[in-house]
C-alpha cells in the first residue's frame, strides 16, 4: 500500500494537482476543503481503484488504409499510384488466379501504368528462405512496392518479402531479430480468404530453417493499402473456407481471453464471432459454395470476410493465446490446417480461464456477449473441425515437445494460469 502521508491538500493550497509515481491520483484543486479532507481520508482506497482501472487501459494502433467492397481495387487505383510505378506481385500458383483477384489487380495496374512482375512461389506455411529469394527478385526488378494476393500465407509472405526487397543481403537471423537497415518497401495486401485478418495486422507468420512456425510483430509490417473484396472468397473450396473460418473464431476467442484484451479489442472480437458463427453454421453443415453468384445467397461469405477483418483487428491489439502456439505444433508435425489446429484447443482454454482467471465472471460474460451458451459454442466448433488428418501422439512425443512452451509468450498471454502440466494433460486427452 502506498504511503499517502503527503497527499492531503492544505486549506489555501487548493491549486495543487496530486501526482504519485508519475500518475495523477486525484485533482483536488477544484474541490472545496470538506471534499478535499474526504479525499485524503480515502486516498489509499482511491489508489487501489486507480490500479484496478489500469486493467481497462486501451491500446489501439492500426495505420493500414483498408478498402473493402465490390470492385474496391479498381475504385481506388489512385491510391496504388501514389506508391510507385513498378511492383512485385506475390502470390501462390492457384488462389490468386482462381479467385479472380489476380485479374482484377493486373487490370487496375495496367490501367494505371504500373509495371509488375508476378512471383507465384508462395507455399503454405511459407519458409523464410523462399521470402529471401522473392526479396532478391523484388530488388532485381526495382519494385517500388510489394503487392500480396491470397490467404494468410501469401499476405504474410508479402510482408516479409517487402523487408527482403529493401534489404536484399539480410539473412534469416537478422530478419527475426528485426535488424532491418532499410525500412520495408510499401506493402499492398489483397485478401482472398476469410480467416487470416493479416490485411490489418503487423504480424507475419513464417516457417524458419528448423521447420518451426514463428510470428514476428513489427509496426513496419503494416500494409500501406489493404483491399478486401469478398467476391474473391466466393470460389474458395469448402475445406479451405471452413479451416480459415474457424481461424476467425480462434482469433476472436483468444483475443477476448488474452491478458491484453481491452474494451476496443473485445468489441472487435465479439462482433467477429457474432458475424462468423451463423456463416460457419452454413459452411459446416454441408452447404456448398455457390456455383453461380446469381443462384445462391452469398451473404454468409460476405459476413465471414468482414468477421475475418474484425478478428484481425482484435488480435492486432492482443496477440493470440496458447491455442495458436500449440496449434503450430500440429501443423508442423501433422499438417493439420492452421485454423483447425488452433480451434481444437479453444474449449480447453476456456476451461482453464473458468478455473483460474482472477475475474470469476470473465468467461460467463464472454458467452453473454456472443449470444451463445458454452455448450452451443463448443458444439459449433466441433461441427467445424472437419479434419482429414488423424493426429495420434505418444506420451514420449508429448514430453519431447513440452519444452517449447516453457516461457512462451502466447501461453503467458492467456488470461489463465497455464502450466506445462496443463498442456501435457490437454494433448494427452485429445491425441493419445
Ligand atoms: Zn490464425
Amino acid at each position: 500500500m502506498a504511503d499517502t502521508g503527503n497527499m492531503g491538500v492544505e486549506k489555501g493550497d487548493r491549486r495543487q494537482a496530486l501526482w504519485r509515481d508519475g500518475r495523477r491520483v486525484v485533482l483536488l484543486a477544484a474541490l472545496p476543503p470538506t471534499y478535499a479532507l474526504a479525499a485524503r481520508v480515502t486516498s489509499d482506497a482511491m489508489i487501489e481503484q486507480v490500479k484496478a482501472r489500469e486493467e481497462h487501459a486501451m491500446n489501439f494502433f492500426m495505420p493500414a488504409r483498408l478498402y473493402t467492397g465490390d470492385g474496391c481495387i479498381a475504385q481506388h487505383a489512385d491510391a496504388l499510384r501514389t506508391l510507385g510505378t513498378t511492383c512485385l506481385i506475390v502470390t501462390d500458383k492457384v488462389a490468386a488466379k482462381a479467385s479472380g483477384a489476380l485479374d482484377d489487380v493486373t487490370a487496375t495496374l495496367d490501367a494505371s501504368d504500373i509495371a509488375y512482375t508476378v512471383w507465384d512461389g508462395v507455399t503454405e506455411n511459407p519458409p523464410v528462405a523462399s521470402c529471401i529469394e522473392a526479396g532478391k527478385r523484388a530488388a532485381e526488378v526495382e519494385a517500388q512496392f510489394v503487392l500480396g494476393i491470397g490467404g494468410g500465407s501469401s499476405l504474410d509472405a508479402a510482408k516479409a518479402i517487402s523487408v527482403f526487397g529493401a534489404n536484399p543481403t539480410l539473412d534469416e537471423p537478422g530478419f527475426y531479430a528485426l535488424k532491418w537497415d532499410v525500412n520495408p518497401l510499401p506493402i499492398v495486401l489483397v485478401g482472398t480468404t476469410a480467416g487470416t485478418g493479416s490485411e490489418v495486422t503487423k504480424v507475419s507468420v513464417l516457417t524458419d530453417a528448423a521447420h518451426r512456425k514463428h510470428s514476428i510483430h513489427d509496426d513496419r509490417l503494416y500494409a500501406a493499402l489493404a483491399f478486401g473484396d469478398s467476391r474473391h472468397t466466393y470460389t474458395c473450396p469448402d475445406a479451405v473456407t471452413l479451416s480459415c473460418g474457424v481461424d476467425i473464431i480462434a482469433h476472436a476467442t483468444e483475443s477476448y481471453f488474452s491478458r491484453k484484451a481491452d474494451e476496443i479489442s473485445r468489441a472487435f472480437a465479439v462482433r467477429a464471432i457474432r458475424l462468423a458463427l451463423p456463416a460457419l453454421g452454413i459452411a459446416s453443415t454441408g452447404w456448398k459454395g455457390p456455383k453461380s453468384l446469381d443462384d445462391h445467397p452469398i451473404w454468409w461469405r460476405d459476413d465471414l470476410y468482414e468477421a475475418s477483418i474484425l478478428g484481425g483487428l482484435a488480435i492486432n491489439t492482443t496477440g493470440t493465446c496458447f491455442p495458436h502456439n500449440v496449434g503450430y505444433y500440429l501443423t508442423e508435425n501433422y499438417h493439420v490446417p492452421h485454423g483447425f489446429a488452433s480451434a481444437i484447443f479453444l474449449p480447453s482454454m476456456i476451461e482453464l480461464v473458468e478455473q483460474t482467471c482472477d475475474d470469476p465472471t470473465y468467461a460467463a460474460t464472454f458467452f453473454d456477449e456472443i449470444g451463445k451458451d458454452k455448450n452451443a459454442f463448443e458444439r459449433m466448433i466441433e461441427g467445424c473441425l472437419q479434419m482429414d488428418q488423424k493426429v495420434h501422439m505418444t506420451p514420449e512425443e508429448i514430453e519431447a515437445a513440452l519444452p517449447r512452451w516453457e516461457n512462451n509468450g502466447s501461453v503467458k498471454n492467456t488470461r489463465a494460469d497455464v502450466s506445462l502440466d496443463d498442456i501435457r494433460t490437454i494433448l494427452t486427452s485429445l491425441f493419445v
